[in-house]
């Protein structure tokens, strides 16, 4: 067991605990079951997180299985980055297995439940089948087909793998019940005629398996326990004990549903995020913007923020949303300590210091994270020519403005004070420059007490100053927009990115990719993989410093 992060327990984990308590189950195993048609999202890391760590927990052991019945939407490039996302999350899974792989014993289970008499080949068209399935308040009705003899049955299955039917002309049901009240009991489809090529079995089969078939049986040849998924297959449950028992599994596997994670201001449904990415929305499925773990991963999120945030927002069976702004709190968390804090000017405005020496430059001493001594000091430059950023200086503030304008002198962070002595405009009246001096009597860390300034810029010296590019995000879908009835696609926000060119410290030449800082009054940042070149370094933000978000009471 961890014993850094004591288990946080949720209703299944207690289900599990009783389950070992009293015997019932030997040893405890679980099973993430993703389908290969995307990448996976932050609502995937929470059954993640649910599924390997309670089986951690007691020394159980969880696969991966890629769910890889439906070959048309599927790729290996998907089941690439699933395994690749999973391990940086933190988990190594048992074994890594195939629903692909089973296609031999799904096949021969099928035939069991025909020459049981629990199956049929169906011909109707799938309006047919959608006319005679009824509805919640209208029972089904029959198909004709139904009552076909198991020898035509086996004959006609027999056929649909060879091939020997288009696609749609013939499905196998399961014979249930028409009438029931749980529609997904009403004679299940279990298999179709798909003539796709799979990206694992080839061109070996052209009758694919429906999920709520392969999932139990899947699930019951690994031997696993305890089968967690959300809440929309609580519906499907009896279908799922139903496969099992009639198809005589050996491993009873039963399974429990909870509530999934909804965030706001987002899009998490896999066929959403692939329409985003085919429409250049963003620029691929890692785009910082997207809620997918690769998303989080090249905007700056550590797999301690996704794992903690999962952790705390807990497991419930009710449905809820949370605000994205909860996972901002675990990544600033996460990174307050571990982030050097250093100055990045994101909208330059130049400095001239008038009665600073032509062509001096000294260095002062920066601690590199006043809140953690251990990551000690650097050398940063100073001399006659700063930028500082534009939103810190107004030619006319209001009342209780503390940062520059004319006359007034502010605190230049481990540096001095400095007083704007003349404002420079182009012509068309834009501020370009600004022309102050300073004072050497109060240089940061001499134990200058003569006055005080209530403002605090930052600063990077020019001579010096890398350029850099700064991505800014804001949540990509516009709040509450989706409920006016419009399509999520019109509901994009138009400033979801903003790119900003401005400069960094000298230091900064060397930082590699994904390295993450925090620059002082703007938040922490990371370096990008992607657009980062050797003379441009480009930093995503991760998170602005401060919010006015209490996670206590979200
Ligand atoms: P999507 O609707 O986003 O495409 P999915 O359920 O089709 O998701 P799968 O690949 O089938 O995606 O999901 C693999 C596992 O992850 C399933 O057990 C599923 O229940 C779980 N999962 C998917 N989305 C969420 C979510 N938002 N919150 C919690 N668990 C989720
Ligand atoms: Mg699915």
């Amino acid at each position: 067991m961890d014993t850094k992060n004591p288990p946080v327990s949720n209703f299944i984990r207690a289900i599990i605990v009783d389950d070992v308590e009293s015997g019932r189950t030997q040893q405890v195993a679980t099973r993430f079951p993703p389908e290969p048609n995307g990448y996976l999202h932050i609502g995937h890391a929470k059954s993640i997180c649910l599924n390997f760590e309670v089986a951690d927990e007691f020394r159980g052991r969880t696969n991966l299985r890629f769910d890889d019945t439906n070959p048309v939407k599927e790729d290996t490039e998907y089941v690439d980055s699933i395994q690749e996302d999973v391990r940086w999350l933190g988990f190594e899974w048992e074994e890594l297995r195939f629903a692909s792989d089973y296609f031999e014993e799904f096949y021969e289970r099928a035939l069991l439940l025909i020459r049981k008499g629990l199956a049929y080949i169906d011909d109707s068209t799938v309006e047919e089948m959608r006319e005679l399935r009824g509805t919640l308040t209208q029972r089904g009705v029959n198909s004709p087909y139904r009552d076909r003899s198991v020898e035509q049955n086996l004959d006609l299955f027999a056929r649909m793998r060879a091939g020997e039917f288009p696609n749609g002309a013939r499905v196998l049901r399961a014979k249930i019940d028409m009438s029931s009240p749980n529609i997904t009991l009403r004679d299940p489809v279990l298999y179709r005629i798909s003539h796709a090529h799979h990206h694992r079995t080839g061109d070996a089969w052209c009758i694919y398996p429906m999920y709520d078939f392969a999932h139990p049986l899947s699930d019951a040849i690994e031997g696993i326990t305890h089968s967690i998924c959300t809440l929309e297959f609580e519906d499907h449950r009896p279908l799922y004990d139903w496969a099992i028992e009639h198809c005589e599994m050996e491993a009873r596997p039963r399974q429990y549903e909870f509530g999934r994670l909804n965030l706001t201001n987002t899009v998490m449904s896999k066929r959403k995020l692939k329409q985003l990415v085919d429409e250049g929305v963003v620029d691929g499925w890692d785009d910082p913007r997207m809620p997918t773990i690769s998303g989080l991963r090249r905007k700056g999120f550590t797999p301690g923020a996704i794992v903690t945030f999962c952790r705390e927002i807990g497991v419930a069976r009710a449905y809820s949303v949370v605000d994205e702004q909860m996972l901002d709190h675990f990544i600033r968390e996460d990174l307050k300590l571990k982030a050097p804090r250093t100055m990045a000017v994101v909208r330059p405005l130049k400095v001239v210091i008038t009665n600073y020496p032509e062509g001096q430059v000294e260095w002062l001493e920066a601690e590199n994270n006043n809140e953690n001594e251990a990551m000690g000091t650097r050398q940063i430059p100073f001399s006659r020519e700063i930028y500082i950023e534009q939103d810190d200086f107004m030619e006319n503030p209001p009342a209780k403005y503390f940062r520059l304008f004319p006359g007034n002198e502010v605190r230049l962070k481990h540096a001095y004070f400095i007083k704007c002595e003349e404002v420079i405009k182009n012509e068309s009246g834009e501020v370009v420059e600004l022309r102050c001096t300073y004072d050497v009597e109060t240089k940061s860390g001499s134990g200058f007490t003569g006055r005080k300034v209530k403002g605090t810029l930052h600063w990077v010296e020019a001579s010096h100053a890398v350029p850099a590019e700064f991505r800014h995000f804001e949540p990509l879908i516009a709040s509450e927009a989706e409920e006016d009835g419009k399509s999520f696609l019109e509901c994009i926000n138009p400033n979801s990115l903003q790119v900003l060119d401005g400069f960094v410290e000298p230091e900064m030449k060397n930082a590699a990719a994904s390295d993450k800082f925090q620059f002082f009054r703007h938040g922490y940042y990371s370096v990008d993989p992607k657009f980062t070149s050797s003379e441009r370094p480009v930093f995503n933000r991760v998170v602005s410093l401060k919010s006015s978000f209490d996670p206590s009471k979200a």
